[in-house]
């Protein structure tokens, strides 16, 4: 959603524990306010999904405010005090000053302030440099209302040396961009340029979790295109698909520009966003064009999957979720039919679930190509009604769902080993390909039949 629209500012619903917060620090003569996530995601008419508080009390005295109260006090050296109020886990944070950075990411210290307006100057972008009381409104010396309003994502402060103190601004800067489909004024875009270097100092997993919001954004796509430079810093495997021309009739951008419209084109969920940023990555590597000059990649979704696999575990992507990323790249391009016996061969690899997320990578994939030339959409729509249909039918897909089993074959006289396996796979493979029936009759003649060809057990 963007920020036209929703404004002026409706009055926020703030929660009970936020209140009583509020009261408490000022019932002892301190200052407190709501500020930063909480009243940006407001003022769009959104539900924040946490409450940060900023006061003029010292992090012991805030301590000392809610005593008797369960308290994390593990950040309390910069500032942070958490205080369970009423079942709701509440930062509340000490105007502060940041001193100086050396490292590209962290003040080498902070000091304490009793000013609102010098704690909001730390802040990144002026739309999270806003602060907000239940009866004295908005506290907004640097504009961020007057920016939400007309879209824009402005560094608070000096743009270059904003960036420079801490270079994850840029990131989150990207991820505000794409989330609430912002543009950066041109002093903080050209800031994000040429600060983009230092983004090598941030961890990995940090940038891991601020692409991903990037990826997820409704605005992905212009993102990526506009800023491949910036993020080329952390992911220098995309460089060589910015520009690199497809020379084939199904595609009508380059492999970046087909990356950024999968993007966009599938279900804004982590996993299939991260499957569709990396499908394509290995393309350059594999381009070989033909006699008429066509290009060709065959080979490109091995490739890109071996890519995928080094990327998102040096991004601490976790383990479970990079082995489904890297399956649906390594297949993104491999042929499925709407033959049922295809489908159920396609599930029994995969599992379900996969099988369908492997159809709607299929799908955006299509959708981001030439449709004038292929148009695979109903097609790929078949295929998953279909599969739907099978899932309905609880197929017989693994060992274990089929109606006979070890036992059974042993009491045939098979003898326990190498060739009880053989038998049931075959079995597994017959019933899956729809030539024999799940049951029990059917599969036990079978087994028979096939001993014999074995030459008995
Ligand atoms: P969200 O929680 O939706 O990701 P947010 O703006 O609340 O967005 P947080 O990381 O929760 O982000 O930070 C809270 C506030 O702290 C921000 O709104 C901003 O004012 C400030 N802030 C966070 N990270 C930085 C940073 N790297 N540099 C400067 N200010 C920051
Ligand atoms: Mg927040």
């Amino acid at each position: 959603m963007t920020a036209r629209g929703t404004l002026p500012f409706p009055a926020p619903d703030w929660p009970g524990p936020v209140l009583k917060a509020i009261a408490v620090l000022e019932g002892k003569g301190f200052e407190c306010y709501a500020v930063g996530g909480c009243v940006r995601d407001a003022a769009l008419g959104e539900t924040p999904h946490d409450w940060d508080l900023t006061t003029s009390a010292l992090p012991e005295e805030i301590s000392a405010a809610f005593a008797g109260l369960s308290q994390n006090l593990a950040g309390a050296k910069h500032g942070t005090v958490g205080v369970l109020v009423d079942g709701q886990m509440l930062e509340m944070t000490t105007y502060r000053v940041d001193g100086s950075y050396t490292d590209a990411r962290h003040p080498d210290g902070v000091a304490f302030t009793r000013s609102l307006k010098e704690d909001l100057a730390r802040r990144d972008f002026t739309i999270n440099a806003m602060a907000l009381h239940p009866e004295k409104g908005l506290f907004d010396p640097y504009g961020g209302m007057n920016d939400l309003q007309n879209g824009i994502l402005r560094a608070v402060g000096d743009p270059l040396k904003r960036m420079q103190e801490d270079a994850l601004r840029i990131l989150r800067g990207l991820r505000f961009m794409s989330r609430l489909r912002f543009h950066p004024d041109d002093a903080t875009e050209a800031a994000f340029f040429k600060c983009a270097p230092l983004l090598q100092k941030i961890s990995n997993e940090r940038v891991y979790v601020e692409l991903t919001g990037i990826l997820i954004g409704a605005g992905v796509r212009e993102v990526l295109t506009r800023y491949s430079d910036v993020l080329g810093t952390v992911l220098p495997e995309i460089l060589p698909c910015c520009g690199f021309d497809q020379y084939t009739r199904y595609h009508l951008y380059d492999v970046w520009g087909h990356i950024a419209a999968a993007v966009e084109a599938v279900r804004p969920e982590p996993l299939l966003r991260w499957v569709m940023l990396l499908h394509d990555i290995g393309k350059p590597g594999r381009f070989v064009p033909d006699e008429a000059g066509v290009g060709h990649f065959k080979g490109h979704a091995a490739l890109s999957a071996a890519m995928a696999e080094m990327i998102l575990r040096r991004l601490t992507m976790p383990a479970r979720m990079i082995k489904d990323a890297v399956t649906l790249i390594r297949w993104h391009d491999a042929k499925v039919t709407a033959e049922p016996a295809s489908i159920r061969r396609w599930m029994a690899m995969l599992g379900e679930e996969q099988f369908l997320r492997l159809l709607e990578v299929k799908r955006a994939d299509n959708l981001a190509q030439n449709r004038a030339v292929s148009d695979r959409q109903p097609e790929i729509a078949e295929i998953r009604q279909r599969a739907l249909t099978i899932i309905g039918e609880h197929p017989c897909l693994t060992l274990g769902e089929l109606a006979i089993g070890g036992k059974e074959l042993t009491a045939l006289g098979v003898k326990n080993g190498p060739e009880l396996g053989r038998v049931l796979n075959l079995l597994l493979n017959r019933v899956i390909e729809g030539s024999l029936p799940n049951e029990r009759d059917a599969l036990t003649g079978e087994a028979k039949k096939l001993f014999v060809r074995f030459g008995g057990c």
